[in-house]
């Protein structure tokens, strides 16, 4: 195959409806088909990318391999297809216009009067088929963020019918998520709001190929008919995405309604074979049938916003799966968590996760949380600032470094244990300026962190600017603590552990990035099991 295939999904009436999980639902089907397929996203807020945003405006930032700090979405991307996504698939309208404005100084447009159409639309256009200019894939699948007929989507919108002029008949087509709500009072389904929503894509050029209709409640016949008849699309192409108890079975709904084989035709492609879907059947079937139940402790400072940490909440989903175990995870602020109520907010948790985080808020509790592990031998799990909340304990509470803590908390520390890097010190960009993406990690044998990965050789994601204070590796070490992984190149530590206790690990990277449902984690997999032998005891 040599020409590559375009969708795009955009979103209409309301957002939150899902686009993500569609998307990548969709993508699943045709990778499950034998179709190379890549999914992109496009983001029309003016950040170059997510990674200045606070976790409460945009949930959690995702880190890929290459470094890139993008939208969650992409979280959903790699783990329904498990593959790994870089730079290239997250684009912001900042990005766009920081690119364009370079070229701009440089000269590039020769006297030009730079505008938005069509220097940023085809910027735009460039980029949306980046991915697919490599030759890898077959199909990529582009989400564009945010509503239609919102005022910062327009040049997305206008890219979009460019580009689906540009490609011809059957290489580009549209799918357009909508919602169609029920009315209590009226006991009725409501169309109208999805004809508007069509029509105003239709103001701009732009003719739906597919409808995803979102919907609590099954699409009658009729109902899919007036959709079709008003909205302009076949019939076969008003797709029902009704509320599912888990993500990870849209693409089986999907399936079902039929929309990779309606997609596949308006692209004139072949159906080619069904789509092997056995391990991941295999998976929801663990999923859905647990043996145990655990509960787990997340104590982090975002806890409100289960996005925050979307991929924690994911990565114990697989893990859970593996295990048979249906895990609870019970949320806790650790704003809110003191010597006096550390014990009565975390007894009876089979484990306890402290979460990653930045800047002062909350840190005391997660320091209290994780003593309460350590000493009541609960299995412990931190990531990024939760190891290194982990590291400050153990100073204060073991070696009894009183005021030991994070130069990121206090600058004037006595006992700096977790401290700036090095090659962060004159850094005053906040912007994509963190030790970012994958970093090499040699673990030693004999240790908990190498019976996990069962490997000395690891690549794991990174997003920090502190780390553990070298100065203090021989007294920590001599005292109990291990060290179980270090860079290689820059000895680093990056993992340590505790003998003397049933699972007491913390990363200074983030494994839950790389957790999907065809790879479920190690690290989350072996906690998971050892909050269920906690359990047992
Ligand atoms: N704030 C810490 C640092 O920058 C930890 C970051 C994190 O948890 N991702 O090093």
């Amino acid at each position: 195959m040599n020409q590559t295939k375009y969708i795009f999904v955009t979103g209409g009436v309301s957002s939150s409806l899902g686009k993500g999980i569609i998307a990548a639902s969709l993508a699943k089907l045709l990778q499950a088909r034998g179709y190379r397929t890549a999914i992109q996203k496009f983001d029309p807020y003016i950040n170059v990318d997510p990674g200045t945003l606070n976790p409460y405006e945009h949930g959690e930032c995702y880190v890929t391999d290459d470094g890139a700090e993008t939208d969650l979405d992409l979280g959903h991307y790699e783990r329904f297809l498990n593959v790994p996504t870089s730079q290239a698939n997250n684009v912001t309208t900042g990005r766009v216009y920081l690119s364009v404005i370079e070229k701009e100084r440089r000269g590039e447009f020769l006297g030009k009067t730079v505008q938005v159409v069509p220097h940023i639309t085809n910027e735009i256009k460039e980029r949306m088929q980046q991915l697919g200019k490599t030759g890898d894939y077959d199909i990529v699948i582009t989400e564009i963020g945010g509503t239609v007929g919102d005022i910062e989507s327009l040049p997305y919108i206008e890219s979009v019918r460019q580009l689906v002029w540009e490609l011809g008949e059957n290489n580009g087509i549209v799918i357009h998520l909508t919602l169609v709500p029920y009315l209590a009072a009226a006991g009725e389904l409501k169309t109208k709001p999805t004809q508007h929503s069509v029509k105003t894509l239709m103001e701009s050029g732009i003719k739906a190929d597919i409808l995803v209709c979102r919907t609590e409640h099954e699409l009658s016949s009729d109902l899919r008919q007036k959709l079709a008849l008003f909205c302009n699309v076949k019939k076969e192409a008003v797709i029902q995405s009704i509320d599912a108890s888990t993500i990870y079975d849209v693409p089986n709904l999907m399936l079902e309604e039929g929309l990779d084989r309606v997609a596949l035709k308006k692209l004139d492609l072949a159906e080619k074979n069904n789509p092997d879907l056995k391990q991941w059947n295999e998976f929801l079937f663990k999923l859905k049938n647990p043996k145990h139940t655990v509960n787990i402790g997340l104590v982090g400072k975002y806890v409100e916003l289960q996005d925050s940490y979307k991929s924690i909440l994911e990565a114990f989903i697989h893990a859970g799966a593996v295990n048979e175990t249906k895990v609870n995870v019970i949320s806790i602020h650790s704003e809110y968590l003191d010597e006096q109520t550390a014990a009565k907010k975390l007894s009876g948790l089979d484990g306890i996760l402290v979460a990653p985080g930045f800047g002062g808020r909350g840190i005391e509790g997660k320091i209290e949380t994780v003593r309460f592990a350590r000493e009541n031998k609960i299995p412990f799990f931190g990531i990024c600032l939760g190891m290194q909340m982990a590291v400050i304990e153990f100073a204060r509470n073991v070696l009894g470094w009183k005021d030991a803590n994070s130069t990121e908390m206090n600058e004037s520390t006595p006992y700096p244990v977790i401290n700036i890097m090095e090659e962060q010190k004159n850094i005053t960009d906040m912007g994509g300026t963190m030790r970012l993406g994958a970093w090499k990690c040699h673990l030693t044998e004999d240790t908990l962190a190498y019976s996990i990965y069962n490997k000395a050789d690891i690549l794991e994601r990174h997003r920090h600017r502190y780390e553990f204070n070298g100065k203090y590796l021989n007294e920590m070490q001599e005292a109990g603590l291990v060290t179980s992984g270090v860079n290689p190149d820059t000895g680093l530590v990056e993992v340590i552990e505790l003998k003397d206790h049933p699972f007491f690990i913390g990363v200074q990277y983030h494994p839950e990035y790389k957790s999907t449902v065809a790879n479920p984690h190690p690290l989350f997999v072996s906690f998971v099991k050892a909050a269920v032998k906690k359990k047992s005891e």
